[in-house]
């Protein structure tokens, strides 16, 4: 079956087409810059096979409904197209980022979907309209292939009360649904199954932390496969310091900017999400331009990786306390696969917990799932490549198997 994966954004839609007999990338692309005078689609065709094609056009992509069509179009091209007709694609798999307290799992898109989709709208008013206009405009365009909506909340639902709560009057979390919802969870899963089977184990066996190191960040606790405690929160801004965003601080500095700074609410709103985190520290929120920066003596660039790495290492700390043991531990996205100093240094020190990271191994360069501690390690270090389209491609043909 051939599964086009959907993950559509207020301005963009990257898509991805597998084909899931071989899990085999048939196309991949990004529609971006929707609803500005000049558009774009991308688009790799067989990536990966030496005659693939690579397709750029530039124009206007007036919204979602023309996003779509052009990517269809793209996929079925009389010439270089990898579809003959749209209905050779089984399976829509959609990426969501917030199932609020509602979806625990991957679920076949129907009308009381896109409701609760909707429903959930307060608690991640960026990321869901956007999530729902792609669902519509796939419903529209192929309304005789199943679609499944893939939150990146579900994962984390197992997590007990005790770990989700936040100590507010439980009216917040009666009247606004207030509490820790975690993201990034297909991401966590997919590494660690993926970990799990690497270890020759089931998942079900298997006490794991995965640290997911990319733009945003976040680590969760895996007790017996299952997802019991993540950094994320209500919203992507909780736990580790990440690209742009500040992770923890204490609640009380936006009521202090507030009130001492003449800032609007708006205006730490931003200064929290975009204008922190490692870019907040040195200015640059890229892990190359800030190692290139230290080696030019930048002290801040220093700091910002100081700051982030001791972070990483307080909740590894944190996690090997709640879950008592740990069997592995995988690093992946972005900088947790390609960033060894960032690895190690969010180590060093935890041999008494028995993590003992092997520098030779870590400091290769690393394209495949790879062990990175010594034979002795008590606990396993991986750093395993993320795969959210495969992840999500996976999940679709799941749930429709199910069903
Ligand atoms: P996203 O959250 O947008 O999916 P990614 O997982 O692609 O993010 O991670 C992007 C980040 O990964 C970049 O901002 C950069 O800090 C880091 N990164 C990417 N490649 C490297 C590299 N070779 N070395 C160190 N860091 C890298």
């Amino acid at each position: 079956m051939k599964v086009l994966v959907i993950n559509s954004g207020s301005s963009s839609i990257k898509f991805q087409l597998l084909n899931m007999e071989d899990e085999s990338v048939l196309a991949n692309g990004l529609v971006e810059r929707i609803g500005e005078p000049a558009g774009r689609i991308s688009c790799s065709l067989n990536p990966g096979v030496p005659d693939g094609t690579e397709i750029s056009i530039e124009q206007e992509v007036k919204d979602h409904q023309c996003g779509m069509r052009l990517v269809v179009e793209t996929l079925t091209d009389t010439n270089q197209g990898v579809v003959k007709k749209p209905d050779e694609i089984g399976a829509v798999g959609h990426r969501v980022v917030h199932g609020g307290e509602d979806f625990h799992m991957p679920t076949p898109i129907d009308e009381n979907v896109v409701a609760a989709i909707k429903n959930n709208i307060p608690l991640a008013p960026l990321h869901n309209p956007a999530n729902l206009d792609g669902i519509m405009v796939a419903l529209d365009l192929f309304p005789a292939i199943s679609q499944v909506a893939v939150f990146d909340t579900a994962y984390h639902q197992t997590i007990p009360d005790r770990a989700h709560m936040y100590a507010l009057p439980y009216e917040m979390y009666e009247n606004h649904k207030i509490r820790r919802y975690g993201f990034h969870g297909t991401s966590h899963k997919f590494v660690a199954g993926e970990c799990a089977s690497l270890m020759s184990k089931q998942l079900s066996e298997c006490n794991l932390i995965t640290i997911h190191l990319g733009n945003g960040c976040s680590m969760t606790a895996i007790e017996n496969g299952q997802s019991i405690d993540t950094t994320l929160g209500m919203t992507p801004l909780e736990g580790l310091v990440m690209g742009t965003r500040c992770g923890d601080i204490d609640p009380a500095i936006p009521a202090f900017l507030y009130r001492n700074n003449g800032m609007s609410i708006d205006e730490i709103d931003e200064m929290l999400n975009k204008k922190s985190g490692l870019k907040g520290l040195c200015g640059m929120n890229d892990l190359r331009d800030i190692h290139h920066a230290v080696a030019g003596g930048d002290k801040r660039a220093r700091l910002a990786l100081d700051v982030q790495t001791y972070r990483n290492r307080k909740y590894i700390g944190a996690y090997m306390a709640v879950l008592g043991r740990v069997d592995g531990l995988v690093f992946t996205a972005g900088i947790g696969e390609n960033d060894a100093y960032v690895r190690s240094e969010s180590l060093s020190g935890l041999e008494c917990l028995g993590i003992n990271i092997d520098h030779m191994l870590n400091n290769q360069s690393i394209k495949k799932p790879t062990l990175v501690s010594e034979p002795q390690s008590r606990v396993q270090v991986w750093v395993i490549p993320t795969n959210e389209e495969l992840a999500i491609a996976r999940e679709t043909i799941n749930v429709l198997r199910a069903g």
